[in-house]
C-alpha cells in the first residue's frame, strides 16, 4: 500500500503548511492589529484628547475673560460708588447706567445688588429686596463672605425666567475700601453650548462639564443617545467607572469606560475659575475602525495567499507522485515496465476475451558476455536489446523486463501464427544486430518459450507454459522459438 500511504503523508504536508501559514499569518495580522491599537491608544489619551480639552479650556477661557473685565470695570466705577455713598437717590440714574453697561458690552444681564439697603437693581429697575433667609439669594451673602475679589457663577437668572446664566459676581467697596455690594454681568450658557457643539462636530467626540459634586452642568445640543445630560449625576453613569477620585483628589485624568460594549476614551481636568470639570469622550469604534478594515482586509490576503500556496503545493505534490508512481513502476535500465508494472498492465491485457500470445525471452550466453567485456558491456546489450524488442511490437503490446536478462511479452489479439511470426522477427533481429560499447562489438542471440492463453488459464498457468516452452528452446541448442500448447484435458 505504499501509495496510499504517500497520499496520507501528502495531505499530512498539506495540512501542516495550512496550519504554519494560517498561524503565521494571523499571529503577525494580529500583532500588528493590536500594535496599532496600542498606538492609536495611546494617541488618543496621550495627544488627542488632552489637546481637545486644551483647546476647549483655551476657548472657554476667551468667552469668559471679557464678561470679567466688564465686571471689574463696574465694581472700579465711580458713579457707582458715588451714587452708594450718595444714599442710592434717584434709582433712574443706576437702571441706566446698567442698562448702558448691557446694551454696550452686548452682556445678558447686568445687576448691582446694595448691602445697605438690600436692594437687587437691574437694568430694568429694581428687581428685590433681598433676603438673608432666602435659597435664592444665598450667593450674595457667599460673595460678600469669599475672600477673593470675585468669583464666576453659574446659576439661573431670576430676572428672566430663570434662564441658565454665568454670573460674573465681582465686590464692590467705597474709597475706605469697605464693602458696599456686588456687581456684575451674567451671560447666557448658549455661547459656550454653541462652542461644544462645534468641537463635537469637529473631533466627533463628547464635550461636557461637571460640577465638584459629579451632576452634570452643561453640555453641546448634540449629545448621542448614550452621552450624559444636565442634571444627571455621573455617579449613576458608566463613564467614572471606579475613577471617582478624579473629582476629589486627582482632579484630572485619562481612563477608558464601556457601556453598551463599545469602548470610551476620557480626558478630565479642571477648570479652577468656573470650579466645574471639562470632559472630552472619545468612541473607540470611531478611532479603531480604520484599522479593524486594514485587520479584514489583511486576514483576507492571508487566506487568499494561503489559499494559493496549497494549490500550487497540491498540485506540485501530485506531479511529483505520479512521477514517483510511473518511475516504481519502470525499470531503469531498459525504459520498459518492471514485474509491479507487468502485474498492472497484464490484469488489463487478459481481461479481455480476445486472443493473448505470451512471450518469455532469455538472452543465450548472457553470463559468459558479461564475464567477457564487463558488466556494463553486458547492461548496454540489455538496454539495445529492449529497444530492438520494442520496435518488433504494437504500442498496446505489454513489454516487461521479466528480470536479469529475461523479458516477457503479452500480444493481444494475435493468434498463435502471428505471435510466432513477431517471435521469430526479434530472434532475427537479435542475432542481426551488432551491440557497439566502448569500442567493443558483441552480438548477442536469444531464445523464446511461447504460448497462447486458453480460457482457464490464470497469468501464472500462462507464463509457466511459456517457461517450459523457453526450457525446450535452450535445451534445443539456445536461439530459437519454441510453442507449447497445453496438455489436452
Ligand atoms: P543461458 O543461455 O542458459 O541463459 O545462460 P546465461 O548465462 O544467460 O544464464 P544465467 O542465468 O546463468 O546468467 C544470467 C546472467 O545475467 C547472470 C547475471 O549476472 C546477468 N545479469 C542479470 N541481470 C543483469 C544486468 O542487469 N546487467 C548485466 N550486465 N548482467 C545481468
Ligand atoms: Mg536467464
Ligand atoms: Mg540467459
Amino acid at each position: 500500500m505504499p501509495f496510499a500511504s504517500a497520499v496520507t503523508s501528502q495531505r499530512r504536508v498539506l495540512l501542516a503548511v495550512v496550519i504554519l501559514l494560517a498561524a503565521g499569518f494571523l499571529a503577525t495580522s494580529l500583532l500588528s492589529y493590536h500594535a496599532s491599537r496600542e498606538s492609536i491608544r495611546n494617541g488618543i489619551i496621550d495627544t488627542e484628547l488632552p489637546l481637545t480639552s486644551d483647546t476647549v479650556y483655551s476657548e472657554i477661557q476667551k468667552d469668559l475673560i471679557r464678561p470679567v473685565l466688564i465686571a471689574s470695570m463696574m465694581s472700579r466705577d465711580t458713579f457707582m460708588r458715588d451714587w452708594v455713598v450718595d444714599g442710592e437717590r434717584d434709582t433712574g440714574r443706576m437702571t441706566r447706567y446698567l442698562r448702558e453697561v448691557m446694551d454696550h458690552y452686548g452682556a445678558f444681564t447686568s445687576f448691582f445688588i446694595s448691602d445697605a439697603t438690600q436692594t437687587y437693581y437691574q437694568a430694568k429697575g429694581v428687581l428685590k429686596k433681598i433676603n438673608p433667609q432666602e435659597p435664592r439669594d444665598a450667593w450674595y451673602y457667599r460673595v460678600r463672605d469669599m475672600q477673593e475679589p470675585y468669583e464666576i457663577s453659574f446659576d439661573p437668572d431670576m430676572a428672566n425666567q430663570d434662564k441658565p446664566t454665568f454670573f460674573i459676581n465681582y465686590k464692590v467697596f467705597d474709597y475706605q475700601n469697605r464693602f458696599i455690594g456686588a456687581a456684575g454681568v451674567g451671560l447666557t450658557v448658549d455661547a459656550a453650548v454653541k462652542l461644544i457643539d462645534h468641537y463635537q462636530k469637529r473631533y466627533d467626540r463628547s464635550v461636557y462639564f461637571v460640577d465638584t459634586k459629579g451632576l452634570v452642568v452643561l453640555t453641546g445640543t448634540r449629545t448621542d443617545t448614550e452621552g450624559p445630560r444636565v442634571g444627571q449625576t455621573l455617579l449613576d453613569l458608566p463613564v467614572l467607572n471606579g475613577h471617582q477620585q478624579v473629582l476629589t483628589e486627582a482632579k484630572q485624568g485619562t481612563f477608558e469606560y464601556n457601556v453598551y460594549g463599545t469602548g470610551h476614551f476620557v480626558n478630565v481636568r479642571f477648570i479652577p475659575e468656573l470650579n466645574w470639570f471639562l470632559f472630552v469622550d472619545k468612541r473607540e469604534t470611531m478611532a479603531l475602525n480604520g484599522i479593524r478594515h486594514s485587520l479584514y482586509l489583511n486576514l483576507f490576503i492571508c487566506l487568499v495567499v494561503t489559499a494559493l500556496v496549497v494549490v500550487l503545493l497540491n498540485r506540485t505534490l501530485r506531479r511529483y507522485q505520479k512521477r514517483l508512481e510511473a518511475q516504481a513502476t519502470l525499470d531503469s535500465l531498459t525504459g520498459l515496465p518492471n514485474r509491479r508494472g507487468f502485474n498492472l498492465l497484464a490484469g488489463h491485457a487478459l481481461s479481455g476475451n480476445g486472443p493473448v500470445t505470451a512471450l518469455l525471452l532469455d538472452l543465450d550466453h548472457f553470463k559468459r558476455l558479461n564475464d567477457t567485456h564487463g558488466h556494463l558491456a553486458g547492461d548496454a546489450v540489455l538496454a539495445g536489446f529492449a529497444q530492438d524488442l520494442k520496435s518488433c511490437l504494437r504500442q498496446s503490446d505489454v513489454i516487461c523486463r521479466w528480470g536479469g536478462e529475461e523479458f516477457i511479452v503479452l500480444l493481444k489479439d494475435s493468434d498463435l501464427a502471428g505471435a510466432q511470426r513477431v517471435a521469430e522477427q526479434i530472434r532475427q533481429l537479435a542475432e542481426r544486430h551488432e551491440y557497439s560499447f566502448a569500442g567493443i562489438i558483441q552480438q548477442v542471440t536469444v531464445s523464446v518459450g511461447l504460448t497462447q492463453r486458453y480460457p482457464q488459464d490464470s497469468l501464472q498457468d500462462l507464463i509457466a507454459r511459456a517457461d517450459r516452452a523457453l526450457y525446450r528452446a535452450k535445451l534445443n541448442g539456445r536461439n530459437q522459438v519454441c510453442i507449447e500448447r497445453p496438455k489436452p484435458a
